[in-house]
């Protein structure tokens, strides 16, 4: 179904929510406005169907993490729906604004912040196929990825994602040890940050919930390289990653 061409205006005090945000980038160009409104949700004829016109009012491109709390705190205040997407490659419409309102676009915080032996620390926007070229020069690579690797960002992955390759010898992703550590930005008028660690980590969200708050960095397992896998039992590094993997890993900075 074609979307609307002269879509009504935004039940939102947009005006608002620009002046609260300040010099966070936005963009309101309706082409962009609708493609990044869009997952994978057309291969279900039910929800191909019942999502088709849904889009946002406005997208936020956060730079850093000041900007994210920015975004929250104006929507909070504001009543204003929120939507996180990474690389919307869901194929639920998870990421598509079902009530309008404010598209955070999280691509942009993809650094890395360190990587130790067995664990790296990345912002949500990473793609995963880049975060193991960057991780593979030194010995290491994600051990669990969707088969969605080359599009797919760490924060839609952990927020939306499952499993996949590499599951059959380390678990869903929620399996522990799996995601060590989350840093959260709270949807509130006066954002908090929370640092959840082990446990904690990898089980922020709940089923229930409709939508998750958008996250600012993840600490993941890592696994020796294929081509490094075979020396580990002589490699101490090694050894140590493999026998990290218990059910409470250690904390992480
Ligand atoms: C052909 C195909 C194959 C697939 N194979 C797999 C597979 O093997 N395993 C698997 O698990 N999935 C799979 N998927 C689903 C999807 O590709 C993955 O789950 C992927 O990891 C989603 O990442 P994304 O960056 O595209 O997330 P998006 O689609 O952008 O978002 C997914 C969800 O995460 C939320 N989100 C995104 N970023 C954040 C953030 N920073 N903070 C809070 N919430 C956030 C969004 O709001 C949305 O609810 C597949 C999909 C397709 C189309």
């Amino acid at each position: 179904m074609a979307l609307p061409l002269d879509p009504q205006p935004a039940p939102y005090d947009l005006a608002a929510f620009r002046a609260l945000v300040g010099d966070v980038p936005l963009v309101d160009e309706p082409v962009i406005l609708r493609k990044r409104s869009r997952d994978f949700f057309w291969y279900s004829p039910i929800l191909n169907a019942e999502l088709a016109g849904k889009s946002a009012d406005i997208i936020a491109v956060p730079r850093h993490e000041a900007d994210v709390i920015a975004v929250a705190s104006a929507c909070a205040r504001l009543g204003i729906p929120l939507t996180p997407r990474g690389a919307g490659t869901g194929n639920y419409g998870q990421a598509v604004p079902l009530h309008g309102g404010v598209l955070i676009d999280m691509s942009g915080l993809a650094a890395i912040a360190w990587q130790r032996p067995g664990q790296v620390r990345v912002g949500p926007g990473a793609v995963m196929s880049d975060l193991d070229a960057a991780l593979q020069p030194g010995g290491w690579e994600l051990r669990m990825h969707p088969s969605t690797k080359r599009k797919a960002t760490v924060g839609g992955f952990v927020a939306g994602g499952s499993g996949g390759v590499g599951s059959v010898g380390y678990g869903g992703l929620r399996e522990p040890g799996n995601i060590l550590a989350a840093r959260i930005v709270t949807l509130e008028p006066e954002p908090r940050i929370l640092e959840l660690r082990g446990d904690a980590g990898w089980n922020w969200w709940s089923p229930s919930t409709r939508s998750t708050p958008p996250w600012r960095s993840a600490t993941k397992r890592l696994w020796p390289t294929a081509s490094s896998r075979s020396s580990s039992v002589r490699s101490p590094g090694r050894c140590h990653a493999i026998s990290a993997r218990s059910p409470r890993p250690a904390r992480t900075a």
